[in-house]
């Protein structure tokens, strides 16, 4: 129910009054004044920035100065209300449109848009497409369309949507609002489509980088992925709210249940799920403190959970883009926080079958498996890892100092002659075989099937007898990952792509990276352990304050970080404001959670002076 309080920008405010007064921040991040200046002349947007990188901002305050409605297209129904909530508590009036809100209320929302007393609304785009919600609009005053999750707009995208490919009629039917299309992840022929779809040609593109440098990220060889896991998050994270990727639902329950045994509150989450369980573990997870989400990849898309502190994969993921926008779940308030991938040689072969066993088209599957086969050479890169990531992405970054190979750099020798012998097995065997095969026929194994074949007759039979089994499957990984190997996506068998010939030809060198040791995890703890307070009375005080949130968002229903972010807390820890006026210079708090809060976390500052 859109509330009725007054308008936050009276006429005399401008961008960055709005920015301090009603939401307590400083100062603007990136590209977020330039963009907020543009969508507020009137101008369309498309907007690639970041998770955690400040979108909303972009298209709330140009709607704050607009006057009119602002009207927000999101395809995240369960997360709408979050966001209606957070915005309410700034003073904002918000409200949302969905399948989920009650009759009475949406005629309430439509009236209040009519009489020009609300700023925001949410509303998912098959409901913004119905004939009546249009005709509405024909006649309201509106301020701007933000589509947000915009990727769905196109096929290329990773989450296509067709109700969001008919929002072009927003350009013909209302072509004075301004258009603001944002996303997180989008590759060139996604953001075409986008650009296309939405006529946002004559607009402007703001593209912010992908770096996250707050997310220290991790890959780790598969000893025991639980084990990995569990001491992971005891070591680095027991208090923390983390999500957990596996592959299948069956894991997803197995793996919580194994965690909630260590003593974790863990819960978990998929589509084969009932609606109804599936809605109250997301619900806990945004509401309680440290919760664990289990999850298959069907969770997370839009959760704007800002205090998420690690996220772990028990198995590679898809590529690239998915790796990027699953561990981009953690740490969007800007705070160190963990990414941690535990990959096997298995991990590789099963995501083949998946991308072998789809119905996609042949060209598609290509792609596929290009993307996996960078994923691996992220897997087994020597170098830093975000340095891969940015680089897929167009993008570029000096060595980052927060990965596991810039903190730890890996063991790396000489493996010219090991990947020269590698690949001869390979060619000596006709290409045809998997890398267990070509691995015995190095070793030398004297077994029936390679006799039956005549190859231990190959000048490369028993060549490669100085390495253990394990240690040529490491060398051929590494092989696939820098594309001098391709697997055959059917049958597993290994081919040498023309940069394997040219390799071989001009008698190229070549460094490998030897076994992985143990993941750094001391490394991470020092990393985290810098935010934390050492001093004892300072512990106290967040704990006290974090208390006084609890029950704050208890009371009201809402996640304790729509009362206050953790990063408000520490700030508040650290300035131990003793009068309201020094409480209004803590980060993250406005006019209207000073009015509403301030009392409260004064007093429990005061206790603890
Ligand atoms: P995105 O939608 O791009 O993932 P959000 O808009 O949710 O990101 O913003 C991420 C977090 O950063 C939020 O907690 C938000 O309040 C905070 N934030 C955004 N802009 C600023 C700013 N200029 N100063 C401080 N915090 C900001
Ligand atoms: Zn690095």
């Amino acid at each position: 129910m859109p509330k009725t309080s007054p308008h936050p920008a009276d006429a005399a405010d401008d961008a960055l009054s709005i920015l301090q007064k009603t939401y307590g921040f400083d100062s603007f991040r990136g590209a977020q004044a330039e963009i907020i200046d543009h969508v507020t002349a009137g101008k369309h947007a498309f907007v690639l920035m970041p998770t955690g990188g400040g979108k909303s901002l972009c298209y709330q305050i140009p709607s704050l100065l607009r006057g009119g409605v602002g009207v927000v297209i999101s395809p995240l129904i369960a997360l709408m209300q979050n966001q209606v909530d957070a915005l309410r508590q700034l003073g904002i009036r918000a409200a949302a449109i969905n399948s989920s809100i009650e009759g009475a209320d949406i005629i309430e929302t439509k009236n209040a848009i009519m009489n020009g007393e609300l700023d925001l609304v949410y509303v998912a785009p098959e409901r913004l497409l119905m004939d009546d919600f249009l005709c509405l609009l024909d006649e309201a005053p509106i301020a701007l369309f933000a589509i947000d999750e915009a990727h769905c707009v196109s096929q290329w995208g990773h989450d296509f949507r067709p109700h969001y490919k008919q929002l072009s009629l927003l350009a013909e039917r209302y072509p004075w609002a301004p258009r603001i299309a944002l996303t997180a992840t989008a590759d060139a022929p996604t953001r075409r489509d986008i650009i296309e779809c939405l006529k946002l040609e004559d607009g402007r593109a703001f593209v912010a980088g992908f770096d996250r440098p707050n997310i220290h990220s991790a890959i780790v060889e598969k000893t025991n992925a639980r084990q990995q896991v569990v001491r992971f998050i005891k070591e680095n994270h027991a208090e923390d709210c983390g999500i957990v990727y596996c592959l299948s639902r069956k894991l997803t329950e197995e793996t919580a249940a194994w965690l909630e045994g260590e003593g974790f509150t863990a819960l978990p989450y998929h589509a084969g799920m009932d609606a109804q369980t599936r809605a109250r573990h997301l619900e806990r997870f945004l509401k309680e403190d440290g919760v664990i989400m289990v999850a298959t990849i069907a969770f997370g898309m839009g959760i704007d959970k800002p205090d998420v502190r690690f996220v772990a994969h028990m198995t590679i993921p898809k590529n690239i883009e998915a790796y990027y926008q699953e561990t981009g779940r953690a740490g969007r308030d800007g705070l160190p926080s963990n990414a941690l991938m535990i990959y096997g040689g298995q991990d590789a072969a099963m995501q083949r079958n998946f991308i072998a066993e789809s119905s996609a088209p042949e060209a598609q599957k290509r792609i596929e498996h290009q993307k996996l086969n960078a994923l691996l050479g992220l897997c087994e890169a020597a170098g830093c890892r975000r340095q891969v990531v940015l680089d897929y992405f167009g993008d570029s970054c000096a060595p980052c100092g927060n990965c596991d190979t810039c903190l730890s750099p890996p063991e790396t020798y000489d493996g010219t002659v090991e990947a020269q012998k590698a690949l001869s097995a390979v060619y000596r065997t006709d290409q045809r075989f998997g890398v267990s095969y070509v691995t015995d026929v190095l070793l030398g194994k004297d077994n029936e099937r390679i006799r039956s074949f005549g190859h231990d007759q190959t000048s490369t039979f028993g060549i490669g007898a100085d390495l253990s089994a394990a240690e040529w499957q490491a060398v051929f990984r590494q092989l696939v990952a820098l594309n001098l190997l391709s697997v055959d996506p059917q049958y597993g068998g290994l081919r040498i792509t023309p940069q394997g010939q040219e390799f071989l030809k001009e008698k190229k060198s070549l460094r490998l990276r030897k076994a992985q040791k143990r993941a750094r995890t001391k490394a991470m703890k020092k990393e985290l352990a810098a935010q934390a307070f050492t001093d004892e009375k300072d512990v106290e005080l967040y704990a006290a304050l974090k208390a006084a949130r609890m029950e704050l968002a208890r009371a009201q229903g809402v996640p304790p970080y729509v009362i206050f972010h953790d990063k408000t807390l520490q700030d508040m820890v650290h300035l131990k404001p003793d009068t309201m006026e020094n409480m209004a210079l803590v980060h993250g708090i406005g006019q209207s959670k000073l009015d509403k809060y301030g009392k409260t976390f004064l007093a429990v500052v005061r206790a603890h002076a």
